[in-house]
């Protein structure tokens, strides 16, 4: 549709502009924090076993040695932003694959319970490592939230993606996660669809295989992202992406995981009951990200880690953080980028927005929230706007084109480093 071909033009623009990052002047390269203010910490383990040809995330193949001296280092970088002052009321461990070792993750949890007071902790990992050996340790070290990237429960789909000789077939995965239920507080599945050939019977056996069979308490129902880094490799894999069948296949998910008594923890997370969600960025405007290649939002300010693993490891030996460059964002792409995030979750308080930005934020959104309201993306109830079902789908490609123009940026920056990435 034109509206959401323009809208999806201006986010990818307004993304391009804030990622236009300038070296950071401080020793450290560690921001200030607020004396009494608990951040929201995510961590990035950028290791997996094998390479996925749809992926644009920062990840590198596994090396024993080098993701162990990288525990290190993330457990050092930590302790820096610690002793600089930073308090955590949630982490996030992302990667990559956080369960490559998972001793070493392990460790860190429980570090991050114990030591730092973190309430809760939730890592990603893969169906493989959905084993006794490896969800007991996780579990005695204080894990909340574990989320599993499945990406899909059809075979032949499993098979064109690369990924059930490396993670089993749909029979294998279904039975891990079931076996893996009860033992963290929160399960998520990680689901993709518009898959090139997926047909709408192969996303209804998903769907019913999620919420009849599994009982998942959490499913991410990500839309297939195409960036120019990746668009080559995913067009000889799984085919060429169109996003002309996206729409549909999205009312599809709503629709069914909304009939199973599901609920929206954003609109593309569906939920039995609240609980954490791997995207972060909607509970709160500010954030510390540590690990090689993670992004930080401070008090208005974009900051990036080194996207090189030597460089990461040598900079955290040195006694700084991975955080090497910033840039800070204008009032205006600031409360922007709250209406983006905050959407995202589905409803935005706009006295709470007035009030936190010092200034009427509707007066100054004025232009884009009445676009929304004219669209019928968006309705005001008391206060507060609210995504209209046909809104929820604007969300989902507008944040699908966010993360394209980060993964593209992500691209940029591994072949500036120099890494290797296979
Ligand atoms: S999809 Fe997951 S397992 Fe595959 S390369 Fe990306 S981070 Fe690694």
């Amino acid at each position: 549709m034109m509206v959401d071909g323009l809208l999806g033009r201006v986010i990818r623009n307004a993304a391009r502009r804030n990622l236009a990052f300038e070296p950071v002047g401080n020793a450290t390269g560690l921001p200030r924090p607020a004396p009494t203010r608990r951040y929201m910490l995510y961590l990035h383990v950028p290791f997996c076993p094998s390479l996925c040809p749809f992926c644009s995330f920062h990840r590198v193949g596994f090396h024993r040695n080098q993701a162990a001296r990288y525990f290190r280092a993330l457990t050092d970088e930590v302790a820096l932003a610690a002793d600089a002052g930073f308090h955590f009321e949630e982490a996030y461990i992302g990667g990559g694959t956080p369960t490559v070792l998972p001793e070493a993750l392990a460790e860190l949890i429980a570090l991050l319970r114990q030591r730092y007071g973190v309430a809760r902790v939730s890592a990603e990992t893969n169906p493989n490592d959905l084993v006794p050996d490896v969800l007991d340790r996780l579990a005695d070290a204080g894990i909340d939230r574990l989320s599993v990237g499945v990406q899909s429960l059809d075979d032949a789909l499993l098979l064109q993606m690369q990924r059930r000789e490396k993670y089993g077939d749909s029979a294998t995965i279904r039975a891990r996660l079931k076996a893996a239920a009860g033992r963290v507080d929160t399960l998520n599945v990680d689901m993709m669809f518009n898959f090139p050939a997926q047909t709408e019977r192969m996303l209804d056996r998903d769907l019913e295989l999620l919420t009849d069979d599994i009982g998942a308490a959490q499913v991410s129902w990500y839309p297939l992202m195409s960036s120019n880094p990746t668009r080559r490799a995913m067009a000889e894999s799984i085919g060429r992406v169109s996003y002309a069948r996206e729409r549909a296949m999205y009312r599809r998910i709503a629709g069914h995981m909304l009939s199973r008594g599901y609920s929206r923890s954003s609109a593309w997370c569906f939920s039995k009951t609240p609980a954490m969600i791997d995207e972060y960025i909607t509970q709160s405007d500010d954030y510390l990200g540590l690990g090689s290649g993670s992004f930080s939002l401070l008090d208005g300010t974009l900051y990036g880690s080194t996207f090189s693993i030597a460089d990461y490891l040598q900079r955290v030996a040195g006694g700084r953080s991975g955080i090497l460059r910033s840039r800070t964002l204008s009032e205006r792409e600031r409360m922007q980028y709250h209406l983006l995030v905050r959407l995202f979750a589905g409803a935005l308080s706009l006295e709470s927005a007035d009030r936190s930005f010092g200034r009427p934020f509707t007066r100054t959104l004025l232009p884009e929230i009445a676009a929304l309201r004219a669209i019928g993306a968006v309705r005001k109830v008391d206060g507060t706007l609210r995504l209209t079902e046909s809104g929820q789908y604007l969300w989902v490609l507008l944040m699908r084109e966010f993360f394209s123009i980060v993964n593209e940026f992500r691209e940029r920056m591994r072949h500036e480093s120099a890494e290797a990435i296979r």
